[in-house]
């Protein structure tokens, strides 16, 4: 049997790096691809030696070609907050033109695709915990909405490729995701909270911390896209932690696996911030037999090392 080759677009993010990781594991030849707007080289230095393994820097906003595969995984986009307020119009481009070219990609070689997208086409939910079936509440023209319309958008091309060119897509609606290899400062809760207690600075919570979110580790999450990888479920699937914590809560988590005396400094709230956030994954239990496995104390635990580490770094180079 010759060797199968999935091409991961963003493959040098937080998630792309670790889905690289994992379909190696899984016995591919792996293309990444990524124009590190926000992706990081070093996520994947130790693949250096790797011979089933190749990295290519390139903008998949114009066309692009990196020969047959049998797998398109597209997971290029800035995905914090803060990343794509920075880079507006980057991820509206690469959600839209972004996704057609990667489309093309699968269309020309016949591939399986599957597409990351996000608990933001919820936006702030009226419905609680989410289910796929809910169409959200969105901001249209709000801050968020360079990232939340550019993943609806995605989704929308994605089922039109599936629709009207028969690619055999898959869409996942990944739920807020922590651990190695996350930016230090790329303004997300968890690597600000480790950042902050590590240092013994204030941990900054932004309202009044009563707002909720439900955090997966990276290897729960990967396991997951794995999983659906192999299903044939073109409608988008949850893959998140459906355990809830207010963010309050987050923060003495964090408190907790430092062992930092840190206080709670209290600042505004970001606009359109959304309220509650919580996955319904009775879709991905009875479809793909998955569940997360690690809670949030023995995910952070894992992650500590690597933030330690990150820090040690950034400090380093100051
Ligand atoms: N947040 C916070 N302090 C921080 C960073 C984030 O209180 O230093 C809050 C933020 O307002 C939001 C939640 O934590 O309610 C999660 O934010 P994040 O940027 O990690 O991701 P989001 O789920 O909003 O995309």
């Amino acid at each position: 049997m010759s060797q199968k080759r999935a091409l991961v677009t963003g493959g040098a993010g937080f998630l792309g790096s670790h889905l690289c990781d994992a379909l190696l594991a899984e016995g591919y030849a792996v293309i990444a691809v990524d124009n590190l707007l926000t992706g990081r080289r070093p996520n994947l230095d130790h693949l250096r030696n790797e011979p089933r393994f190749e990295f290519r820097k390139l903008d998949i906003n114009e066309p692009f070609d990196c020969g047959p595969v049998d797998y398109v995984f597209h997971f290029a986009s800035p995905a914090s907050p803060v990343d794509y307020t920075v880079h507006g119009i980057d991820t509206l481009k690469v959600g839209s033109l972004g996704t057609f070219h990667a489309l093309e990609v699968a269309r020309k070689y016949g591939a399986k695709y599957l597409v990351s997208s996000t608990s933001e086409c919820y936006g702030d939910p009226l419905e609680h915990p989410q289910k796929e079936t809910y169409w959200g509440h969105v901001n249209p023209i709000g801050p968020r909405s360079v990232y939340d319309e550019a993943k609806r958008f995605t989704e929308a091309v994605t089922m039109a490729y599936h629709r009207y060119h028969k690619v055999d897509t898959r869409i996942v609606r990944i739920f807020n995701t922590y651990g190695p290899r996350m930016q230090l400062n790329d303004g997300r809760v968890v690597p600000n909270f480790m950042k902050q207690a590590l240092r013994g600075e204030p941990l900054t919570v932004y309202g009044d911390g009563k707002q909720t979110r439900s955090f997966c580790y990276v290897s729960d999450e990967i396991e997951g896209f794995i999983r659906l990888s192999k299903s044939s479920e073109h409608l988008p699937v949850n893959i998140g932690n459906p355990t809830e914590f207010t963010i309050l809560e987050c923060a003495q988590h964090v408190l907790a696996v430092t062992g930092s005396k840190s206080a709670i400094k209290y600042e505004p709230l970001p606009q359109d911030d959304p309220k509650q956030r919580r996955p319904d994954i009775t879709k991905a239990r009875t479809l793909l037999g998955w569940e997360p496995k690690i809670d949030l104390e023995a995910g952070l635990r894992l992650s500590l090392d690597y933030f330690r580490k990150a820090l040690q770094e950034e400090t380093a180079r100051a």
